[in-house]
């Protein structure tokens, strides 16, 4: 049988295209008054919702041409890897190069620019960890220099309950948030409008199937509760943080806003560009049982992500954005299987569309911090090319997040961006 590997569909054959045949991420668009679930092709959307009406997934169950006709994606999530993999051979072989379908399709499709993307899922709730060392390190040498890691960090991943009902979908514009700030000379806090408000490259992980209260998902199993990942900013204002946070943790500082990406790429979609998890230092202690997965060799997450910041000046006088960020996921000292193990081990219930935070992923060399703050200790400060400079985010600036994973012999797939504007 011959493997198709191009689209019929031209724009999702070029190059620099985030979503080539080999992506199909999941989505929910409006268009013309509607809200349906979509498939990323190139620059177009295949309405699913269409499809399903119009009898091209009379091969599929019941069960998934219903999830195909709702208005968010949870139905399609509870079903699980099977009922994915079923979807994603039909649009696959409907898009192909080598399509008979074609003419039936070319009325499911709608231009991306004409569409407005909207929240993928209802997310009932949102836990964020702190998975990265080398963020963690950084952030812990600004405040303990002698001890940065906390004696928990190599034995578990670190997380807390975030709050889901603030998550807005990417281009949705941020309010600086106000807040208690105490500075260390001070000897009362005042209430006003932050003044290191930060953003945090992350990456978002959709829980497909969820797990009954009081049972706990082995890490062995934990994959075939994933539906995808998506790019997540958890917009954070530094100095509220760093008043609040001790003893319970993040709480003001953080649940005011956090923005994703529209479009979930699948975990089949980047099974060809996984890598293997990173090896743990001898000296290391090795994972307890319960997070120790029974092969480390596509453990990880091959993926490159970017941050590009413009001031509202930059934009105004027509120059590109600034590279802000270069990290890779495959980085991370604890990866996506024992973050659910680990979340799950008390018998915590995940339920189908909760979304997982990585926590900031950044990498080991500078240029590859995943917020402002661990940029501080850096000797150069941040100047833009309008000569403006910048510690933490001022009014107007626009903070995009970029994400791709390639691999020899195929094409890059994408994530699109994860954009989001401070509000002036
Ligand atoms: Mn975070």
């Amino acid at each position: 049988m011959k493997t198709a590997t191009q689209s019929w569909i031209a724009s999702a054959n070029d190059a620099s295209c985030d979503f080539p045949l080999q992506n199909l991420p999941y989505g929910v668009f409006r268009h013309r008054d509607e809200t349906h679930i979509g498939i990323a092709i190139g620059d177009l959307i295949l309405d699913l919702h269409a499809c399903a009406e119009s009898g091209l997934f009379s091969s599929l169950t019941v069960e998934a041409r219903d999830a195909c006709r709702a208005d968010r994606l949870n139905p399609l999530m509870s079903l699980g890897p099977a009922a994915w993999t079923s979807l994603r051979h039909r649009v696959t072989a409907l898009l192909a190069d080598d399509s008979p379908e074609q003419s039936s399709i070319e009325p499911n499709l709608v231009p991306m620019r004409e569409a407005v993307m909207q929240l993928p899922a209802h997310i009932g709730d949102y836990t964020d960890f702190y998975a990265s060392i080398h963020h963690a390190t950084r952030i812990g040498q600004l405040f303990r220099p002698e001890s940065p890691l906390l004696p928990n960090y190599k034995h578990l991943p670190i997380g807390y309950h975030g709050r889901s009902s603030s998550i807005v979908v990417s281009g949705e514009s941020i309010r600086r948030p106000s807040g208690q700030i105490k500075s260390n000379q001070a000897a009362s806090p005042i209430f006003g409008p932050t003044h290191a408000l930060d953003y945090e490259l992350e990456v978002g992980i959709f829980v497909g199937p969820g797990n009954l209260l009081g049972h706990s998902i082995p890490i062995a199993e934990a994959e075939q509760h994933v539906f995808g990942l998506c790019l997540l900013n958890d917009w954070s204002a530094r100095d509220i943080q760093s008043w609040e946070y001790q003893p319970l943790g993040p709480f003001l500082a953080k649940n005011f806003a956090t923005t994703i990406s529209p479009w979930i790429v699948t975990l089949e979609a980047l099974a060809p560009y996984r890598a293997a998890a990173p090896a743990r230092p001898d000296q290391d202690p090795a994972p307890l049982p319960y997070l120790s997965p029974p092969s480390t060799a596509c453990h990880g997450m091959d993926i490159t992500l970017e941050v590009y910041l413009s001031s509202s000046e930059m934009r105004q006088t027509g120059h590109e954005p600034v590279r802000m960020s270069r990290a890779n996921m495959r980085d991370l000292y604890w990866t996506v299987p024992q973050l659910l193990a680990h979340h799950t081990c008390n018998g915590c219930n995940l339920r189908p569309g909760d979304l997982i935070g990585t926590g900031t992923i950044s990498g080991p060399e500078t240029g590859s911090e995943g917020c402002m703050l661990e940029m501080k200790s850096n000797p150069s400060p941040i100047t833009l090319p309008t000569g403006e400079a910048r510690t933490f985010l001022e009014d107007g600036d626009q903070v995009v997040f970029r994400a791709y994973a390639q691999s020899s012999g195929l094409p890059r797939i994408g994530f699109g961006e994860c954009r989001g504007t401070i509000a002036s």
